[in-house]
Order: C-alpha cells, then structure tokens, then sequence
C-alpha cells in the first residue's frame, strides 16, 4: 500500500474545524467558555463530579502529583508498563518511583504483587500507586482501592488509554475508567494518537472537592481570584482602604508555586466536537479488535493479548491498543514496516531506561513486564482504519509466517 497506516491516528472532521474557526472568530482564544463547556460535557462522559481541562496528558500528571501532595522522598507505585510521563510525575516532585511488576495475562500492573511489596515495608513506606488502564483495559479500581485503604495510599488513575472503558464492581454496577468512584484523581491526554485529539490536551477528573479547588489554583500559576479563599486581608487587598466592604475586582492572590497549564478555547471548542464522536470512534474500535481476535484466533505463531470473541463480561476495553505477541517481533516488525504498515511497542519497559537505572532499576527486577517487551506488537487500531487498510495488515502478517 502507498500510503503509510501508522498504529494510531486522529479522527478530524469538518465539524471539528468548524468549531475551531469560530471559536478563532470569537472574543476568547484563550479561558473563554469552550474550556468549561468542554470540561462540563467531559465530566458528564465520564460520570464525575469535577473535570479539570490542562494542556496536555503530562500536566494532568504533574498538577495531580502536587495537588495529592507528593514531596521529597515520598514512595509511590507504579507500572513499568507504561508511557514516561505516569513514573515521571513522581520525579518532578521529588518522589521515589517504585515499579512493580505487571500481571503477564491482563499486562496491568498486578495487584497481588503489590500487595506484596506493601507487606514487606514498614506501614507508612508508600504514599500512592500510580495504576494505568494500560490499552484501554480497565484496572479493577474496586479492589485496588481496598488494598490501597488497607496500607492509606492515594490513588492516581492514568486513563489515557481508557475513556469510555468500565469494569463491572461486585454489586454488578458499571465503573467507568476515570468516574472518581475509586480513584482520587484521573488523568486523560488528548494527544492525536488518543481516542479524543485536541492536538496537545488532558483532562483531570475527580469528585473530591478540595483536590479540585488545589488543581484549579496550580493550574493557573497557583493564583486565585476567588475571594472565598483568600489570606490577605480586605484592607491589603483594597490598598489601605478601611472603609472598603469587599475584596476589589482587580484583586487577585499568588497563594502556591504553580504552572501555566491551562488548555485554550480553540483546542477546547475542538475537545467537545471530538467528544461527540467518542462513543461511535470506540464501537469502530471494538470492530476492528473482533476482526484482529477472528483472523488471529488459534493462530500459530499470533497471541492476541485482549480478545473480544472470549469476551469477558468484567470489563469493556477501550482498545487505544490493539497488541499481539509474536516470537520474531523483531522480523514481523521490520516486515511490517516495508509495506508501510507501522506497528509499534508499547511499551519499552520504564525501569530500564537510562533514567531510571540510575537509581539501581537493572534487568531481571521485573520479569514478566521484561518477557512482555520482547515478543509485543501494538497494530493499526484507530477508527479511520478501513476494512481494506485492516485487511491489508492482517495479510501482510499472515506473508510474514508464511515466508
Ligand atoms: C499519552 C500518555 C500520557 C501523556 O500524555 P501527553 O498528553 O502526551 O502528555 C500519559 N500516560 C499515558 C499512559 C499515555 O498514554
């Protein structure tokens, strides 16, 4: 095929550019009310109180880690299996990253051995566990949430793989991936590569009050104008004025250290067309998975690592990924990548980067998520993907085995 089909790709329509050019018409390019329609409509998707929009996935992660508190020396769990930015979080405030290993079957991190690893420390050692719905596969919050009260963690939810994907609770009630039932907080990107694009993009979902009142105030600078919660007095404030009965609109407090992390009204205006697409582009994505699952299913040399045809009926996935594991990766890969399909690996294991092994991380420490990085394969899953691209890829595989 000519044309290049890469593993991911955005879905951008004309009434996404639309909302865009108006909103460039419009009195705001920036804080206008795209952002807080966006995050309405968000909140209301996902099925959460508070929705917080930011500029991208990473400073979802970043305000999160601030606004949970993480500081200097604080122990916090997470996956190896996953992008940078959910370790990374940990490092911009101080805290000690501590990996633990995936369960090899559902490629999430594996609650058992954590368990684990918090029965062998002093109570006290880890602060929070970091958990991703890694693929658009749902981390069962429920029980992770009771082990985590067990030794009083917080939990942060990356679920940049996951909008719209749910696990079934034991009271057999729908927990969407970043509903705040379990979690503390939530994350999503809207990088092109995800379900939702705004270009650069995250949001932060949450239904406690006062972890979204902080995450307001770090999001912007880590100043307030909201008068409830200033410290300076109204005579400061009014500039030595006593008689003055209130704060002046002019008035404003610097009360943290934050950040400029905020989204614009354009990619906003854009996040709320793209929205309105999401449930269609996933019912696309679960068709392509059935498709993958039916070509691969007993296949000689293909393990599909999420399978739609045995379904099980304790979660739905989200399928951002759709991965394989091969034996010659390496081969199907590079075969691939002739006939312009690129595949790719999700993810390299995250305590083996240079970064990491610094602080003693070294091959052999997780073992499954090690064996998983050798033989995975990420192919085409984006809504855009048509039967005959879809085909093509399933083919060129089947060429590459039968070679
Ligand atoms: C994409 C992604 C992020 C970071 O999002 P950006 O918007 O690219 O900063 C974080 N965690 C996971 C699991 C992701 O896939």
């Amino acid at each position: 095929m000519e044309k290049i089909i890469p593993y991911g790709r955005q879905n951008i329509t004309e009434d996404d550019i639309l909302a865009v050019i108006e909103t460039l018409k419009s009195d705001f390019l920036t804080q206008g009310p795209k952002v807080l329609e966006f995050e309405k409509n968000f909140a209301s998707y996902i099925g959460c109180k508070y929705a917080v929009a930011v500029s991208n996935g990473t400073a979802a992660l970043h305000l999160c880690a601030l606004a949970i508190g993480i500081s200097e020396g604080d122990k916090v769990i997470t996956t190896p299996i996953t992008f940078s930015a959910s370790a990374n979080c940990i490092r911009y405030c101080g805290g000690e990253v501590v990996f633990s290993d995936i369960d090899p079957n559902t490629l999430l991190i594996d609650i058992p051995k954590v368990r684990l690893l918090l029965e062998k420390s002093p109570r006290g050692t880890f602060k929070g566990i970091i958990p991703v719905d890694f693929a658009g596969r749902p981390v069962n919050l429920e029980v992770l949430r009771k082990l985590a009260d067990e030794f009083g963690l917080w939990i942060i939810e990356d679920a940049c793989h996951a909008p719209g994907a749910y696990f079934v609770d034991e009271k057999r009630n729908i927990q969407n991936c970043g509903n705040g039932k379990y979690a503390d907080l939530a994350i999503f990107s809207f990088h092109p590569v995800k379900h939702i694009a705004t270009a650069e993009g995250g949001m932060i979902t949450t239904n406690n009050k006062e972890l979204y009142d902080a995450l307001l105030i770090y999001r912007t600078h880590g100043i307030t104008n909201q008068s409830a919660l200033f410290q300076n007095s109204m005579e400061f404030a009014n500039g030595g004025d006593k008689s003055a009965h209130k704060y002046p609109n002019w008035y404003m407090e610097l009360q943290e250290l934050g950040y400029n992390y905020r989204l614009t009204d354009m990619q906003a205006a854009l996040g709320i067309t793209q929205l309105q697409k999401a449930d269609v582009g996933l019912i696309r994505r679960k068709e392509i998975a059935l498709n993958y699952d039916i070509a691969f299913d007993g296949h000689k040399n293909v393990v599909s690592k999420a399978n739609e045809l045995k379904k099980d009926e304790s979660f739905s996935h989200a399928y951002h990924l759709y991965i394989i594991l091969v034996k010659d990766r390496l081969g199907l890969y590079n075969y691939l990548r002739e006939k312009n399909i690129y595949a790719q690996i999700h993810y390299i294991p995250l305590h083996l980067m240079p970064y990491y092994r610094q602080f003693g991380w070294k091959e052999g420490d997780m073992e499954d998520a090690e064996e998983y990085y050798k033989q995975c394969l990420s192919l085409p899953m984006y809504p855009t993907l048509n039967d005959e691209e879809q085909q093509y890829v399933i083919n060129s595989i089947n060429e590459f085995f039968e070679k």
